[in-house]
Order: structure tokens, then C-alpha cells, then sequence
């Protein structure tokens, strides 16, 4: 009896995922996060765009994930993340037809968004920790890495994504007295009138990364010295991007690798042990480059690497300058997401050159 209302249970909430998938997410900008976070923030507006919203962007990744090898899913670290994702679709959809009233909107609904944030905290290293283990046993193909690649970067920007709006609604609703004294503009976690020269001096993740890596690579080319080429750090506001470039004499790294650099299975750093509650994310499991493009990416910025080998290289962050420009970009799942993980991918259609340089005399045969 119980087994079978498990059952039942699973096939309903499978079907309300087919449900919500069907919707696209729809992304907000900065200037409408700020506006409506500035007068008169309502809670009963964020709930009742947060009830539909969430669902429908937890369903569409939860689409993809079930498009993930059988291997994969099968591991206990993405069952783990597929568990989470079950229980706080679920958690949400517990809103759906409830009446709104202050009381259910200043606890209720804060108690469950903070439950749900909690619960996946630990998404981002446990998925890591699945694909090693799938890889470790399994090994992998070109294509499945390809698959894997593609997956990432658009679950760990959806979850980004989730995130923000979890955490603007607890900031601006959560009950707790909003001023804080060393921001007091900021918006939930938006700090409109912030100066992006503190941002670079300061503790933030994304600018932290690359001056890590920057400090890492001149440490280890001079080893010894006495003295080190300095990192530089320019910063410049245009009508359209905000760009920040991080430079150093590090050596560079050759253009043959640079995309790997980005994918999030690589590092050159030794290889840390697993320990989830550290605060530091993921610091030298190569997920600092990938992780920090998608936060460049989310409002429609990006994050480049030029690198000269044989001198240093220039790490780039555009941001969108105008909160208007500033929009979400988030995946959707659709055909063309589908066709991704589906399509028997065929021959290059570019030529692969030989490890062995071809012998003259064969041309001379011609
Ligand atoms: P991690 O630092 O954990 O290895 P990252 O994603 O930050 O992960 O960097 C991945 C790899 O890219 C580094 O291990 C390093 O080999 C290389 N790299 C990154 N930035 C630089 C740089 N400025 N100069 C040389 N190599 C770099
Ligand atoms: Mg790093």
C-alpha cells in the first residue's frame, strides 16, 4: 500500500514537471530586480510570480537531467542533487492554490524559500563529485564530454539563476531589518551605487579567481625571484560594457588549451580533497574559470582569456553597463536543448591532421 502510494506520489509530481517544462523562464532584468526591490517592494507580488516561476525553472533543468547517460544519473552524488530537485519542486508547488494572507507570506513562504536555498547549497561540488566518479569507472568519450560540458554550464547557471531570486525575496521579505549600514542603497543583494574599484580590492568571488590564478602562474614561472612582475588590474566604463581586465607576465598558456581551461574537469593545480563545507568554491578543481564565465554571463557579460604563450596573459570580464541590458540569461529546455544530448554526432567536417607529419615524397607522387 505505502509502495504504491510512492508510486502514484512519483508519477504525479512527473507529470507536474511535464507541466511546468512546457513554460520558458522568464528572465528579468537588473533595472526591473532594482525597481522593484526600491519602493514599495511587495511580497505578495514576489510570491505570486516566485509560485510560478520556480517551478517552471527547476522543471526545465530537471528535463535535462533526466537526458544525462543512465551511468551518471545512476550515481549516488546525482541522485543525491536529483532528490533535492524533487523535494523543493514539490515544496514550491505546495503554494499553488494556497490563499494569500500576510501571515502565510511572512512565514510560511520565507520559511520555505530559506529551506529550499539551504537544501542546495552543496549542489555545485556534489554534481562535481558524480561526474568524477562517473568518469573514474566509466571513463569518457569526446562526445559524452561534450554532452557533460554543455549540461553544466547550463544546470550551474540555472541554479545561479534560482538562487538570485531565492535570495532577493528572503532579503527584501525575510522579516529581518533590511539597513545595512555599509550599504545602505543596496537591494536584497543588488548594491546599485556600488564601486567596482572596491569590488576589485575587496573579497569577491569572481575577480578573486582571477587574480588567483594571475598571482599563481607568476609565482610558479619565478619560482625564487626576489622580486615578481606585477599584476595589473584595469577598469573601464564605456556607453555599453563595464570591462575589467586582470594581466600578468605568468608565462601565458598555448592557444591549443586555452578552451580547456574552461571545462570543469581540468586544473593543473594538485587536486584538492573533498570537503564540501569549506567556504572557498571548489578552489583547484578547475571550476574557477567555468563557474566565474557563468556568472559574467548571466546578466549578458561574458569572461575571455588572451593569452600569449611564452610572456602573460590577460583575463577580460564584460559586464553590461545599462540595468536595461542587464537580463537574465537562462536555458531553456526545448528541441533544441534535446537535440544536444540525442543527435548521433557524425564526422568533422574539418580535417584531422595526422600526429605524424606526412612523408614529401608522397606529395611528389602527385
Ligand atoms: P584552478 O585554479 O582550480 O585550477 P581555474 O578554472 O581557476 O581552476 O583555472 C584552471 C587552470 O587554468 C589553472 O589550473 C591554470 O593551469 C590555468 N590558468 C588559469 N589562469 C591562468 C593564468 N592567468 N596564467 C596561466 N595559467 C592560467
Ligand atoms: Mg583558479
Amino acid at each position: 500500500m505505502r509502495i504504491f502510494r510512492t508510486l502514484m506520489n512519483a508519477a504525479s509530481v512527473a507529470k507536474q514537471i511535464d507541466f511546468y517544462s512546457r513554460f520558458s523562464p522568464s528572465p528579468l532584468s537588473m533595472k526591473q530586480f532594482i525597481d522593484f526591490g526600491s519602493e514599495n517592494a511587495c511580497a505578495k507580488t514576489s510570491f505570486t510570480f516566485l509560485r510560478q516561476e520556480l517551478p517552471v525553472r527547476l522543471a526545465n533543468i530537471m528535463k535535462e537531467i533526466d537526458l544525462l547517460p543512465d551511468n551518471l544519473l545512476r550515481t549516488p552524488s546525482v541522485r543525491l542533487v536529483q532528490s533535492w530537485y524533487m523535494h523543493s519542486f514539490q515544496d514550491i508547488l505546495e503554494f499553488k492554490d494556497r490563499d494569500v494572507d500576510d501571515e502565510m507570506l511572512k512565514q510560511d513562504f520565507t520559511d520555505a524559500v530559506i529551506k529550499i536555498r539551504n537544501r542546495h547549497n552543496d549542489v555545485v561540488p556534489t554534481m562535481a563529485q558524480g561526474v568524477v566518479e562517473y568518469k573514474e569507472t566509466y571513463g569518457t568519450d569526446p562526445i559524452t564530454s561534450q554532452n557533460i560540458q554543455y549540461f553544466l554550464d547550463r544546470f550551474y547557471m540555472s541554479r545561479i539563476s534560482i538562487r538570485m531570486l531565492l535570495n532577493q525575496h528572503t532579503l527584501l521579505f525575510g522579516g529581518k531589518v533590511r539597513d545595512n549600514p555599509a550599504h545602505p542603497k543596496q537591494i536584497g543583494s543588488i548594491d546599485p551605487s556600488c564601486r567596482v574599484t572596491d569590488v576589485v580590492k575587496g573579497d569577491y568571488y569572481f575577480i578573486k579567481i582571477l587574480l588567483q590564478n594571475a598571482m599563481r602562474a607568476t609565482m610558479e614561472l619565478y619560482e625564487d625571484a626576489m622580486e615578481y612582475p606585477p599584476v595589473h588590474v584595469q577598469i573601464v566604463l564605456g556607453h555599453e560594457d563595464l570591462t575589467v581586465k586582470v594581466s600578468d607576465r605568468g608565462g601565458g598558456v598555448p592557444l591549443r588549451k586555452i578552451d580547456r581551461l574552461f571545462t570543469y574537469t581540468y586544473s593543473t593545480a594538485p587536486r584538492p580533497q573533498m570537503d564540501t563545507s569549506r567556504a572557498t568554491p571548489l578552489a583547484g578543481f578547475g571550476y574557477g574559470l567555468p563557474i566565474s564565465r557563468l556568472y559574467a554571463r548571466y546578466f549578458q557579460g561574458d569572461l575571455k582569456l588572451y593569452s600569449m604563450e611564452g610572456f602573460g596573459t590577460d583575463a577580460v570580464i564584460y559586464i553590461r553597463a545599462l540595468s536595461t541590458e542587464s537580463i537574465e540569461r537562462l536555458p531553456v529546455y526545448n528541441k533544441s536543448a534535446w537535440k544536444h544530448y540525442k543527435t548521433i554526432h557524425e564526422a568533422d567536417d574539418w580535417c584531422v591532421p595526422s600526429k605524424e607529419p606526412k612523408d614529401m615524397t608522397t606529395f611528389r607522387s602527385f
